[in-house]
């Protein structure tokens, strides 16, 4: 996906221009503190060693150490790791929790892994790269087919060989062995908060309100399943076989089981196949895209339905689609504000890790209430005081404002 981290430059350039930056003041936030990558020997279960590549990249740490989740998925490349972790120190900045950005990932097709060669991978990838991270320099988190016991693997290997017992290491961990209550769901449960600040903003009621979510994977499904319980109505879903839609509301509890039985949410009785770029254009209030990237570009803007778009994924909208959307009215709210719940309570998990004591449920879903909020006010009135409708200006605008600051008191 050649061209994303240009894109995602191309924002940064954008903003500064409107706070009136010198060049030079975001010149090291143009380019990644260090590029990490690794070979790593696999022994599969044919008794064939494969090599796999690791990639971690470390983008900035001027505001506290690098975190980012590691992807294991087919079309990984230097250039999308690259732009995740910029996006992460960015999103960390607007969450204003005390951490720069990375992340890392490995091109792999983890539906032809057998549990044993995804646990030799993961920590191979730990060996990989046992230097680099650390509870204070480094710590990844789940993201797209990794999940809490890839994070458990990873904290082990990485413990065996520090000679400590080291849970502050990695987040999205399974919570008998130090992972966060509230984890799993925390990126959906902060994209809901966000998504019902907007509703009140824009005064949309709920009954009027449909929802159409891509990707059926912890993230979209989770928010798809607070949302639902919420009494909103989930008009579509999709995973990467397709979609189905009822624009009367689907039933998600009975999906769910349907997915679990049948390994997607395609076929679901009582309603209608649809494909995942028909999903995007369905007509609904609100779009939720929560799997990849790039998947609403300059070809399909024009068709977009959708009043509000929250991107829960990272990246789901293209850089020229933007403006298209823009024009239309369409209110964008930004991956960087709308996902970072997920960091939000890995950072919790973190400091419940170093200081080995851990809170209730409700304490850190009240907590990750407040945080995002806040995130989220700042945001808005940032994009007021712009006197238009661009969120992901105002959000870069707080973000980057905190980074230069970060930047200038510590010095080069
Ligand atoms: P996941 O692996 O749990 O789920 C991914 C989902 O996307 C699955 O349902 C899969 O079937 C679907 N999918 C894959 N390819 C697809 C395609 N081509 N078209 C449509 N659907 C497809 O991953 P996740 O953790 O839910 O992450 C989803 C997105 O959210 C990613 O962009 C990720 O970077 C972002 N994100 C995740 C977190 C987190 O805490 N997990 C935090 C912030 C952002």
């Amino acid at each position: 996906m050649a061209g994303l981290f240009k894109s995602a430059i191309n924002q940064l350039n954008k903003v500064s221009g409107i706070m009136d930056l010198k060049y030079d003041e975001l010149e090291i936030l143009r380019k990644p503190d260090r590029v990490i990558e690794v070979s790593l020997p696999v022994l599969m279960d044919s008794g064939h060693i494969k090599v796999f590549t690791g990639y971690r990249v470390q983008y900035n740490n001027s505001r506290g150490p690098y975190k980012g989740g590691i992807r294991f998925h087919p079309q990984v490349n230097l250039d999308e790791v690259k732009t995740l972790a910029f996006w992460m120190t960015i999103k960390c900045a607007v969450a204003d929790i005390p951490y720069g950005g990375g992340k890392g990932g490995v091109a792999v097709d983890t539906k032809n892994l057998s549990q044993g060669e995804l646990e030799r991978l993961t920590r191979a990838y730990t060996r990989g790269f046992a230097d680099f991270i650390g509870p204070d320099k480094d710590i990844p988190a789940p993201d797209v087919y990794t999940n809490p016991q890839i994070m458990a693997w990873l904290m082990d290997e990485y413990s065996h060989i520090k000679g400590a017992n080291t849970p502050a290491v990695v987040t999205g961990k399974p919570v008998e062995i130090g992972g966060s209550l509230g984890r799993g769901t925390a990126t959906s449960l902060g994209g809901f908060y966000v998504f019902e600040e907007v509703l009140a903003k824009l005064k949309m009621t709920k009954n009027k309100v449909r929802v159409a979510v891509q990707g059926f994977g912890n993230v979209g499904m989770n928010f798809a399943m607070i949302a639902y319980a919420a009494g909103y109505k989930i008009a579509a879903v999709s995973d990467s076989k397709g979609g189905i839609y009822d624009e009367k509301g689907l039933n998600l509890d009975e999906v769910l089981i349907h997915k679990q039985k049948t390994g997607s949410v395609v076929d679901f009785k009582n309603a209608k196949n649809i494909t995942n770029e028909k999903l995007l254009e369905l007509p609904v209030e609100i779009l939720v895209p929560s799997a990849l990237e790039n998947v609403i570009d300059e070809t399909n803007a024009g068709r977009i339905k959708a009043k509000v778009i929250l991107e829960l994924a990272n990246g789901p909208v293209a850089e020229l689609a933007e403006p298209k959307l823009n024009k239309n009215g369409v209110l964008i709210v930004p991956d960087v504000l709308a996902n970072s719940g997920g960091v939000i309570v890995s950072y919790f998990e973190w400091v419940q890790n170093l200081r080995q004591y851990y809170w209730e449920e409700e304490k850190v879903q009240g907590r990750l209430k407040e945080q995002i909020g806040k995130a989220f006010k700042k945001v808005w009135q940032t994009m007021e005081i712009q006197g238009n409708r661009n969120m992901r200006d105002a959000a870069y605008m707080v973000a980057v404002g905190r980074l230069v600051e970060a930047l200038r008191i510590r010095g080069i």
